[in-house]
């Protein structure tokens, strides 16, 4: 909360300028705060008299931030297998640990993990926190979260990463919140301030159209989630050498007020955009549901899967599942091929780091020209048939 000194405030304004929210303004000679304060900030350090504080700030100021050391990973294990993000996550983990000299632990949280651990250590871990017990075969955010934040509190790292997946979206926010700590979400770059050690992170704000970079200088863990597909993995080394440490949750962990009836994988969730080498993507430039039959004929053809944008999936035409962009997944195939998809900026960001990028449009002024690789300027219900047959004609012969 923003707390406004009536004593010390002069009313000289400075603080109503250099609200980048408008949230601030001066009334009657004294600064008031309104609905819009993101608690940035930047009215406190601008304020000469120091008539503004937020209140919470000071305490954090007085952290010892030394005593707080360590890169850790949320290890995301679910269906009885470990989310390619969380080896990601060990791969930037990895360079933020050596750039700062720590140690890389992953916490590791599920039921009959088996060889899960000595693949963490494989992938760039020191540490594997092991809390394997059948009660968490199922995530719930109550559980998962009381062992994480118990574990963060004892050890106390420095940085704690986690995906942002579905899982990790539900329960590292809550955790961020109970330890009184920042989160910067959607993270798609990290790297560490020489000076002071703090962590940098970068992700895309007000529509894509910025790059941000947020830093929590005073305050401890410092928390990001990261979009998967964003980090590189290292190669599994079978030869590295590492600790699993076996956690017992305590009985009031596992308490949890949800109880999981079944577990059902929904055929559309299994489409794996991120994992197919070939992407063919179709947009309103399809016009109904039925011009994705064309995109499933294109990407069969060519061994791809489909993906979609906002408005196709909007639309009702197809599945969020395969929803490319900011909010959608992030994917980086060899090949994308572009369908009647206008290229805004929003789904530019979840596809621009495709190899290749082939983007058929009848618009020749189109933004998606400007990232492909390759562009067919035309209507494409008679590209895409054309290209069908080359290609079938290229498989014959
Ligand atoms: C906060 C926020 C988040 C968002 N997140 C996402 C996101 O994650 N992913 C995403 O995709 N969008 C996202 N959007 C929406 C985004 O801004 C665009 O509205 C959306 O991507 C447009 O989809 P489109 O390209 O399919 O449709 P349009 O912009 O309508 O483009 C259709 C294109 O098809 C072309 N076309 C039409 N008919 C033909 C034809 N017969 N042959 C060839 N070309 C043809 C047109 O020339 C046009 O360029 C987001 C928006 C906001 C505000």
């Amino acid at each position: 909360m923003l707390i406004i000194d009536k004593e010390l405030c002069v009313g000289c304004g400075i603080c109503e300028s250099s609200c980048p929210f408008g949230a601030i303004s001066v009334v009657e000679g004294c600064a008031v705060v309104g609905d819009g304060c993101t608690l940035c900030g930047t009215c406190v350090e601008v304020c000469e008299p120091g008539a503004l504080k937020i209140e919470g700030l000071e305490e954090n100021a007085s952290m010892d931030l030394a005593s707080w050391s360590g890169v850790w990973v949320y290890g995301e294990f679910r269906g009885g297998t470990l989310a390619p993000v969380a080896l990601e996550l060990l791969g930037i983990g990895r360079r933020l640990a050596d750039t700062r000299k720590v140690p890389l632990s992953v916490v590791l949280i599920g039921s009959e993990t088996r060889d899960a651990a000595e693949q963490l250590i494989g992938h760039g871990a020191d540490t594997v926190y092991r809390i394997d017990d059948p009660a968490l075969a199922h995530f719930t955010d109550e559980a998962y979260g009381a062992i994480m934040t118990a574990l963060i509190r004892q050890h106390k790292p420095e940085i704690v990463l986690a995906g942002a997946t579905a899982i990790g979206r539900s329960f590292i926010p809550g955790v961020a919140t109970t330890l009184g700590a920042g989160l910067t979400a959607d993270c798609t770059q990290l790297a560490i301030r020489e000076e002071d050690g703090t962590l940098l992170q970068t992700r895309p704000a007000f529509g894509g159209n910025i790059m941000a970079t947020i830093a929590c200088p005073n305050s401890r863990p410092q928390m990001s989630t990261v979009r998967p597909k964003v980090m590189a993995a290292l190669v599994f080394d079978g030869e590295r050498q590492g600790d699993i440490v076996d956690v017992k949750p305590r009985p009031e962990q596992l308490a949890t007020r949800v109880r999981v009836i079944e577990s059902v994988v929904s055929k559309e969730d299994n489409v794996n955009i991120q994992e197919a080498d070939i992407l063919v993507a179709g947009g309103r430039g399809l016009d109904n549901a039925k011009g994705f039959t064309l995109m499933r004929e294109l990407a069969d053809s060519l061994g791809g899967a489909v993906a979609a944008t906002r408005g196709a999936v909007d639309a009702g035409w197809i599945g969020y599942p395969h929803q490319v962009g900011q909010t959608g997944k992030t994917v980086a195939p060899k090949l994308y091929i572009a369908c009647g998809i206008s290229g805004a900026v929003q789904h530019v960001a979840g596809m621009q780091s495709a190899e290749t990028i082939v983007a058929i449009n009848r618009d020749k002024d189109a933004p998606i020209f400007d990232v492909a690789d390759f562009g067919l300027v035309g209507d494409l219900f008679e590209i895409v048939p054309k290209l069908l047959k080359a290609i079938e004609e290229r498989r014959k012969s």
